[in-house]
């Protein structure tokens, strides 16, 4: 979602008439996107602030005036502490703000250039919570379109209020965007060459936006909606809710060709009393269900999960029954995170798991999924896989497209096979990717 935010960031300015640098220190106008999900995140802001402020102090020296903003969930979540912090920092906005980017860098740009302001810095801060006025406001063309993949932010926000996540505090309520306007940043996607749609949300599966005066669309229906614009070849989508997941949902992986056998199903733990405490709303046994009935309809279907451990409470048995889940569900992918608590949550105010027990189970349980995917991996040597081929590989001639589940496979294919769908028989399967030949 940030990668989609800030690709929007960047279409506003460049509408604007500003243009893009690929060196910082050549830079006028430095954005910062933010995440807050995990402190390291919020640290690395810092961090990078350090380095950038090196270069506004030595563009100063020169003459030169760089204006530095900070965007994102962390902007939402510290507001104007950023400035305390790093004092180089000129405007601070939320992630339902970036709307306003240009107007606040004019704003920025007349106090710099009034002599009774520039004594005294004037910081502005806009940490507004409306993601339906940010997509009233946001330009209707998209002109940043990354090829042939193409993200859509469809729902934002979340009610769920999981005791550890800061998303709720710093995204606010679900928001659902209205159905013609997703058809129609779709449309204009695949018209510049999209072939994938990616729809984003926090809980997608919740989607529920406004399709007439009277009526709503339901996440299902969306998918039929998309699936037939033509010209788009695959669908997907992260993240869906495990609560959120309907029949509707499951029969259409079977019944939309183009809607890949793929889904991001966050778990969290394999224990229910962590479950509990973590206020997930489901058990272990109504996760295992929903996979199950899942692969009841789509046998092929494949499943990656986010995992937290070190939540506060977690024994080495409710640990042991995370790595027991993984084991059961067999996934394609995963991802592990120490539990990081954040200021804004429940779970923070909690008694705490040591670090050394953290970082020894978030090693534990990556074996193990590292285990499944090479195994899910090697089990696709000698099967002919359909690939989109997305872009240039580091050697002459490859490439490197993506299967229906999601794997990296590196091909010998000419450039202009990029953005195409073909069919590769799988050579070897590795860690992290495949590696296969073209069928005929
Ligand atoms: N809406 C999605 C997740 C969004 S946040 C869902 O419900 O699954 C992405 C992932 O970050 C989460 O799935 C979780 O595994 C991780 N995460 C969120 N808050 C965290 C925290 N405080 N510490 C560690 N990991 C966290
Ligand atoms: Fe955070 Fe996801 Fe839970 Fe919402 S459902 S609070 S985004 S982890």
């Amino acid at each position: 979602m940030n990668s989609y935010d800030s690709d929007r960031i960047a279409e506003i300015l460049l509408l604007a008439g500003h243009i893009k640098t690929s060196l910082p220190e050549d830079a006028d106008i430095v954005v910062i996107n933010t995440c807050n999900v995990r402190e390291k995140a919020q640290e690395k802001l810092f961090s990078d602030l350090g380095r950038i402020a090196l270069i506004k102090a030595k563009a100063a020296e020169k003459g030169r005036s760089v204006i530095i903003l900070v965007v994102g969930c962390v902007a939402q979540a510290l507001g104007k502490e950023i400035f305390a912090r790093a004092d180089c920092v000129d405007i601070v906005l939320g992630p339902q703000a970036y709307q306003n980017i240009q107007k606040s860098i004019e704003e920025v740009i007349s106090q710099k250039q009034c002599p009774e302001v520039k004594m005294q810095k004037n910081f502005i801060v806009d940490t507004t919570m409306s993601a339906e006025d940010k997509f009233k406001l946001l330009p209707r063309n998209r002109t940043l379109v990354k090829l042939p993949s193409a993200f859509i932010s469809i729902q934002e926000g979340c009610d769920k209020f999981c005791t550890y996540c800061s998303v709720p505090y710093t995204r606010g309520r679900e928001y659902s965007r209205p159905t013609s306007e997703i058809i129609s940043e779709a449309n204009q996607l695949v018209s510049s060459g999209a072939r994938e749609i990616f729809l984003l949300g926090q809980n997608v599966s919740a989607y529920n936006g406004k399709y007439s005066s009277s009526a709503v669309c339901s996440f299902t229906e969306l998918l039929f909606l998309i699936s037939s614009i033509k010209g788009v070849e695959r669908i997907r989508y992260t993240t869906s809710h495990p609560c959120d997941i309907t029949t509707e949902l499951m029969k259409a992986h079977k019944e939309i060709s183009s809607l890949m056998p793929f889904i991001h199903l966050p778990a969290q733990s394999g224990s229910d009393i962590i479950l509990k405490k973590m206020n997930r709303g489901y058990s272990r046994s109504q996760y295992i269900k929903i996979i199950n009935e899942f692969r009841k309809i789509l046998p092929n279907i494949a499943f990656s999960s986010d995992f937290i451990v070190g939540f506060p409470g977690e024994t080495e048995t409710d640990f042991e029954a995370t790595c027991a889940l993984v084991d059961e569900v067999s996934y394609a992918q995963a991802y592990s995170f120490k539990y990081s608590p954040r200021p804004q949550t429940p779970s923070s105010k909690w008694d705490q798991i040591d670090e050394q027990t953290k970082i020894r189970r978030l090693a534990v349980l990556q074996e193990i999924i590292n285990k499944h995917q090479l195994h899910y991996n090697q089990s696709m040597e000698g099967k002919e896989l359909l690939v989109l081929i997305e872009k240039e590989g580091r050697y002459e001639n490859q490439v490197i497209g993506k299967t229906e589940y999601m794997q990296s496979v590196h091909l010998s294919a000419p450039k202009n096979f990029i953005g195409k769908v073909f069919p590769v028989k799988i050579s070897r399967g590795f860690q992290n990717s495949l590696s296969g030949k073209l069928v005929g």
